[in-house]
């Protein structure tokens, strides 16, 4: 039990439905259906190559689909729909959506040239338009949530690479996203940094974000997820609960999966 402050509502908030993916003739996501609701905490295991990144991919539209659908709160990601037919939206309208759904990426990606503060303060000012002054008030709370208000005048190279991710996680709230998207955000870093970047995703969990976050840290998995999907193959072999897909795996492929990153 996570404790949220927040209680997870009833509403899906993320519907991805028989999603299918090629990259040329490599049939990479091979329908996949998951859901996640406002204020959960879904989480995606699986071994390389089994099609996480290009899911979370899918879900911004940095990867268009090859079939299927997915939505955030109700609206079609990347696409329109017409007689049955999908049709990918404008750039801009991409924009918008992409708005609206952070990510955080194995790597950092931070502007090298910038101190941490106007790392976390580009986006709102360069995408939103939102006055110098808030903005800056804004960045260092956010800054001081996840623990680095001592840094906001460091620029990356200064900082260690769990510094850097929890500026990544700064950066992308900034937006307010609706929806947090984490692609193996500690596995480029020292183990002894690992934990304060599950302590901040933790937190951020508390508060009722609703997060979608593929990780091998099976720990975070249980003590934070509301869900753990395991995918194998471009396929969702198994999703529950995850002390009991943990506990008692059903299918073959995901007590292999597990019994290696115990
Ligand atoms: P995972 O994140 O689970 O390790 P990925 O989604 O990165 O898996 O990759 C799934 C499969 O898609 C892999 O076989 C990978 O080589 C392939 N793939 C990923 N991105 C591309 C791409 N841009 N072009 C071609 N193949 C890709
Ligand atoms: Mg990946």
């Amino acid at each position: 039990m996570k404790g949220h402050t927040v209680p997870a509502s009833d509403k899906e908030l993320v519907r991805i439905e028989g999603v299918h993916k090629f990259y040329g003739s490599h049939h990479v996501l091979r329908g996949i259906d998951m859901t996640v609701k406002q204020g959960e905490v879904a989480v995606l295991i699986g071994p390389s190559g089994s099609g996480k990144s290009t899911l979370l991919r899918c879900v911004n539209h940095l990867e268009s689909i090859s079939a299927g659908r997915i939505r955030v709160n109700d609206e079609l990601i990347g696409y329109r729909e017409r007689g049955g037919k999908l049709h990918e939206l404008h750039v801009k309208e991409i924009a918008r959506q992409r708005r609206n759904i952070g990510m955080v990426f194995q790597r950092f990606n931070l502007f090298g040239h910038k101190t941490a503060l106007e790392n976390v303060m580009e986006a709102p000012i360069q995408v939103k338009g939102k006055d110098k002054s808030s903005t800056k008030r804004r960045a260092l709370e956010l800054l001081d949530r996840v623990g680095l208000s001592e840094r906001a005048y460091h620029y990356p190279a200064q900082l260690s690479g769990g510094q850097q991710q929890r500026v990544a996680i700064a950066r992308a709230l900034a937006m307010d996203p609706e929806l947090m998207l984490f692609d193996e955000p500690t596995s480029a870093l020292d183990p002894e940094l690992v934990g304060d970047v599950l302590n901040v995703m933790k937190d951020l969990a508390r508060s009722g974000m609703t997060m979608v976050v593929v990780t091998h840290e099976i720990g975070f998995a249980r003590e934070v997820g509301d869900t753990l999907t395991f995918m194998d193959g471009g396929v969702v072999v198994e999703s529950g609960n995850p002390r009991d897909v943990i506990a008692n795996p059903q299918h073959q492929r995901t007590q292999g999966f597990l019994s290696k990153v115990l």
